[in-house]
């Protein structure tokens, strides 16, 4: 992103120590959200860099947030990928590592197809777990991952370093 848009998002996007548990420095993008013209500005840009894809899929919950207006930029459908439990048809499920334990998300297997191209949105990329894991949903799907298009990634957590075969797009690099 430009640097004014950098510095923009950097500003609206609020630290929080110890959440939700010690030693985690949260990134709260909801200052970000409120501010619509900071907002549409990080719409467009990631509209723009996203290229030539016929789906979005945003990952829950603070990815919808941002894959519900790109995918209108688009011109494209939208796609949620939930955890385990919340989608009411029939899915595919993709089970990945936590630090303590495992987390489970899903998808549903008729959304998309065959020669779809998926850009995957989320709000943050930090050990890339989740987007790795929303990468193989895609696959399974029968799709290709085209992308990954991220507000901020934090790059001490090494998280390009699990998605090799997928494009990460960035818009600040902490
Ligand atoms: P990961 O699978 O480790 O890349 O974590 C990705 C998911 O957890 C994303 O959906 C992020 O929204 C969330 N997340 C992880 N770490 C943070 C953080 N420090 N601040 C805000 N969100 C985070």
């Amino acid at each position: 992103a430009s640097q004014g848009l950098q510095q923009s998002i950097l500003g609206l996007i609020r630290d929080v120590p110890d959440y939700p548990k010690p030693g985690v420095l949260f990134k709260d993008i909801t200052p970000l959200l409120d501010d619509s013209a900071a907002f549409q500005a990080v719409v467009t840009a990631m509209a723009e860099a996203a290229g030539d894809v016929t789906k979005v899929v945003g990952l829950e919950a603070r990815g919808f947030l941002l894959a519900a207006p790109v995918a209108l930029a688009l011109g494209v459908g939208v796609v949620p990928v939930r955890k385990s439990g919340k989608l009411p048809s029939e899915t595919y499920a993709e089970t990945y590592d936590l630090e303590y334990g495992t987390a489970t998300i899903e998808i549903h297997r008729d959304a998309l197809r065959p020669g779809d191209r998926v850009l995957i949105v989320d709000d943050v990329l930090a050990t890339g777990g989740t987007a790795a894991a929303a990468a193989s949903l895609v696959r399974k799907s029968g799709a290709e991952a085209a992308g990954l298009s991220v507000l901020m990634e934090l790059t001490f957590l090494d998280g390009r370093d699990r998605l090799t075969d997928l494009p990460i797009h960035t818009l600040v690099a902490v």
